[in-house]
């Protein structure tokens, strides 16, 4: 691999000569081989696998947010490394030209498509999965041959700084580099003439993105947010299903973006699944009867504004109506908020308005296939849907009826597991697709080339006679 040599990217100047660099090296990233490339995904591979790292990864995200170590292994390390496993068994068939058939006109040409690199990509990544959300899309910039530039969020800054340093200790800067920083650095790259940007956020600043986007029209994938709703019906396991669903709801403290927001539960099975969701919890976090705040398996709230948000969506359903099952208990100085669940809720609360991204579960019943449907689409399409059924027949009238970036029948989270499905939203929860062979298309262009290996098409050349009036009928009729 030809590097050229240069800073790291905390000592250059400017996001602008970085951005410069990076487009120079451009033409000399494309033409890596796949040999090149997949040895750029094994060195973060390596990084990721030592134990060191590991730790010293643990350590900051234990200080970000007492994320637990079993998590960050989980959510964190592992995600990265199955997405680049999964890059390493695909990455020479998918960057194989794909040869195109021919129409019967276009005899004597042959048809292609060539996967080149977009080129100069920014990824901006949120703070809920801060190393997973950075890292992943850059494995799959650099299958693409691209060079990137990587925004983490400034609200989990251990871990941003462990990001920095890795991608610093792994890479030129004109191929790969990070700026930390807050909106202001992300504003700032944002105004480069990117050629595609890979942002996971909210929906309110992928609205911005996307503006920012559209100056240079670059391309974007936008993997936002949403309300995912937990639909559970008479015929589902109702025990089973309350332990999937506390694991699914407080992993990572609620903070994950297909985590099951809100519970639309069948009402004549609430009483059972109330009832089996607090022993659950009881079981997860606090089998030993100290209290969950004392469970090194519960995470926190990220930061202040995040606990107030939470803690007002708790407090204006509870002044709504709402009856507090098990929960509301808080502790700002460690921004805790204990595993709460909800019942009694209404559309008129906020709970119901906005992504809850926290430890609160809000219940919903319903008494017909149609109350869910009314439910699911009186919002825009979410991110991931839930279904726990063991009736067909439900289950796929809801599919039908209704639309989701992804959904998962009988269990939760697993619509980030399998990088052959690929993951993303729709509309308000996305545009695009993270991971597998779809996220790796978003990072090339599929360049159509046709070549002429003989004949010619002079037959359809003006002056348009009446015997190119003919062909020119004849092809319209039967081509
Ligand atoms: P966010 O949208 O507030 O911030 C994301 C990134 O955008 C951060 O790096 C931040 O610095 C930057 N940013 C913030 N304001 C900006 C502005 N005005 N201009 C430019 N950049 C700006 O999101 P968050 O709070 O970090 O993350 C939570 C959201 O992300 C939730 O909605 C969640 O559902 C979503 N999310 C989606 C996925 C997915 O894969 N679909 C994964 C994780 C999180």
């Amino acid at each position: 691999m030809d590097h050229i040599q240069t800073k790291p990217a905390s000592q250059l100047q400017s996001i602008k000569e970085v951005f410069t660099l990076q487009k120079q090296n451009l033409p000399a990233l494309n033409r890596t081989s796949t040999g090149d490339r997949l040895s750029k995904l094994k060195a973060i591979e390596r990084f990721l696998m030592d134990k060191d790292q590991q730790e010293k990864l643990k350590q900051a995200m234990h200080e970000d947010f007492r994320k637990p170590g079993v998590e960050v292994m989980i959510s964190e390390v592992s995600v990265v490394l199955q997405q680049i496993r999964h890059i390493k068994k695909n990455l020479r068939r998918w960057l194989q030209p794909q040869l195109a058939e021919t129409p019967l006109p276009m005899i004597g040409t042959k048809s292609y498509n060539l996967y080149e690199a977009k080129g100069n990509c920014l990824i901006i990544a949120p703070w809920n999965y801060p190393l997973n959300l950075s890292i992943a899309p850059l494995a799959y910039a650099i299958a693409g041959g691209n060079a990137a530039i990587i925004k983490p969020s400034e609200m989990t800054p251990h871990t941003s700084a462990f990001v920095q340093e890795m991608i610093e200790s792994l890479f030129p800067s004109e191929e790969v580099a990070v700026f930390n920083g807050d909106k202001e650095v992300a504003q700032a790259l944002l105004e480069l003439p990117f050629n595609h940007i890979h942002f996971t956020g909210s929906p309110q600043v992928g609205k911005i993105i996307m503006r920012a986007a559209a100056e240079h029209l670059a391309s974007v994938t936008l993997e936002l947010g949403g309300k995912s709703p937990a639909i559970v019906d008479r015929t589902a396991p109702i025990k089973a299903t309350a332990e999937k669903t506390a694991w699914g709801k407080f992993f990572n403290n609620g903070q994950t973006c297909i985590a099951p927001d809100y519970l639309l539960i069948e009402a004549s099975v609430k009483e059972e699944f109330v009832s089996a969701f607090q022993q659950v919890v009881k079981k997860m976090y606090d089998s030993e009867g100290k209290g969950v705040q004392q469970s090194p398996d519960y995470s926190r709230v990220v930061n202040d504004r995040h606990f107030k948000r939470i803690k007002h969506l708790i407090e204006d359903a509870v002044k709504k109506g709402a009856k507090v099952v098990t929960g509301a208990k808080f502790d700002e100085a460690e921004r805790y908020i204990a595993p709460t669940l909800l019942d009694n809720v209404t559309e008129e609360m906020d709970i119901m308005q906005e992504e809850i991204f926290g430890p609160v579960l809000p219940i919903r019943t319903f008494q017909s296939q149609e109350d869910v449907i009314r439910i699911i689409k009186a919002r825009p399409k979410p991110l991931s849907m839930y279904i726990a059924s063991r009736n067909r027949q439900f289950v796929n009238h809801i599919i039908d009826e209704t639309s989701a970036g992804g959904t998962v029948i009988n269990d939760y989270l697993l619509g980030y597991s399998n990088p052959d499905v690929s993951f993303g939203g729709v509309n308000n929860s996305g545009i695009g697709r993270a991971f597998g062979k779809k996220g790796f298309e978003e990072f090339v262009n599929a360049r159509a080339v046709i070549k002429r290996q003989f004949g010619t098409l002079k037959m359809l050349y003006p002056p348009y006679t009446n015997g190119v009036k003919r062909i020119v009928a004849f092809i319209t009729k039967w081509f």
